[in-house]
């Protein structure tokens, strides 16, 4: 009998009931359990999306403690604690290094051979949080990284260049989050080097207008929360788009984090270059070529990723420390 493929999404809010429907959607015959601190809300959750899933075609849907989780392939999680008044970004990662440990003692018990898809945040450091608590591969645990942030970056390059996104080969690399880089000097367009393009097209993108496209790029959640309070269908999708590619073997190159062993001089950090994802998880095949200022760009953010790293798992160090 062909075992039906499992995932679990820990997290049924926003960004959980989103990524399962765009789950349920791309990949058929998927099996998707939904698990919440509040149950009410993964059952509400999944009462909706079967409605949705009947309209299209047939899904899976369970709302579940983690037993249900037992024997998934993919873990996801995007559960987590929202930011309190008076909260610095370390305080909140703190905590939600807490919940996401706890949340892992309970799923690789059940299932000890998912691979892990993080996208609460600060994902980067949250993926290195699991990877060192649950001692996995490298390969096995999957920040969602900079998928998102590359998909934000071609809708504004398909804007500015006047060509479909899909023909746009251009990556956010890099912290999820405000030091992330654009790696011009390997984007190409339409089958060609950008620079390429841009000079057999007579097209333009100035100095300023990359700025503009970073910032715009790193600003998008923000100006997203101010309209609808929050952002969840772009990563939902980018969950879906690395569940589908573990799940039907796809050797897809996405923008992911997992833990490196050293990025520009920086050991042992989580921070997204272009990797191949496909049934064993997702890797670094070739490490990209650089020009000097990008290197020295990644340099900065492998380090802020890193110090932020060290500063969550000292606080939980002392934290222990004080209870013993
Ligand atoms: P939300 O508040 O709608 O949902 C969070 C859910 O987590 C809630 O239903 C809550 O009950 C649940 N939860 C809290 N603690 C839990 C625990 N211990 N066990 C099980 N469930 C628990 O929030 P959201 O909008 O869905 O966002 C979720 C996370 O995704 C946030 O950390 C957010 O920052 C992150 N996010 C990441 C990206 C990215 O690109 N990586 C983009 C958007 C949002």
């Amino acid at each position: 009998m062909i075992k039906q493929r499992k995932i679990a999404i820990v997290g049924a809010g926003l960004v959980g009931g989103s990524a399962a429907l765009f789950c349920a959607y791309s990949i058929p015959g998927v099996q998707i359990v939904l698990i919440d601190l509040a149950p009410v809300r993964a059952q509400g959750q999944v009462l909706d999306l079967a409605h949705a899933a009947a309209i299209w075609r047939s899904a899976h849907f369970c709302a579940g403690d983690y037993a249900d989780a037992r024997d998934a392939d993919i873990v996801v999680i995007t559960a987590g604690a929202g930011v309190k008044r008076g909260q610095t970004r370390l305080d909140l990662a703190h905590i939600n290094a807490g919940i996401i440990r706890e949340i892992v003692d309970q799923t690789s018990r059940y299932a000890p051979n998912a691979i892990y898809i993080i996208a609460t945040n600060p994902c980067d450091v949250l993926a290195y949080v699991v990877y060192d608590h649950l001692r996995l591969p490298r390969e096995r645990v999957i920040s969602t990284g900079t998928e998102l942030d590359t998909a934000r970056l071609r809708t504004l390059l398909s804007e500015r260049l006047g060509v479909v996104a899909p023909a746009i080969y251009a990556y956010m690399i890099g912290e999820h989050g405000e030091s992330a880089i654009i790696h011009w000097s390997g984007a190409t367009v339409s089958g060609m080097p950008l620079e390429s393009f841009l000079s057999r097209t007579g097209k333009e993108l100035s100095a300023a207008s990359r700025d503009l496209v970073l910032r715009s790029v790193v600003e998008s959640a923000k100006m997203i929360k101010e309209g609808k309070g929050a952002t969840h269908y772009g990563i939902a999708s980018a969950i879906a788009r690395i569940c589908q590619a573990i799940l039907h073997n796809s050797d897809l190159i996405l923008s992911v984090g997992v833990v490196h062993a050293e990025i520009e001089g920086v050991p042992d950090v989580c921070l997204s270059l272009p990797s191949l994802v496909d049934s064993q998880g997702a890797r670094l095949v070739a490490y990209p070529l650089l020009t000097a200022d990008e290197s020295e760009s990644l340099r900065k953010s492998a380090e802020v990723v890193k110090s932020a790293t060290d500063a969550i798992l000292n606080m939980t160090k002392e934290k222990t420390a004080a209870v013993a």
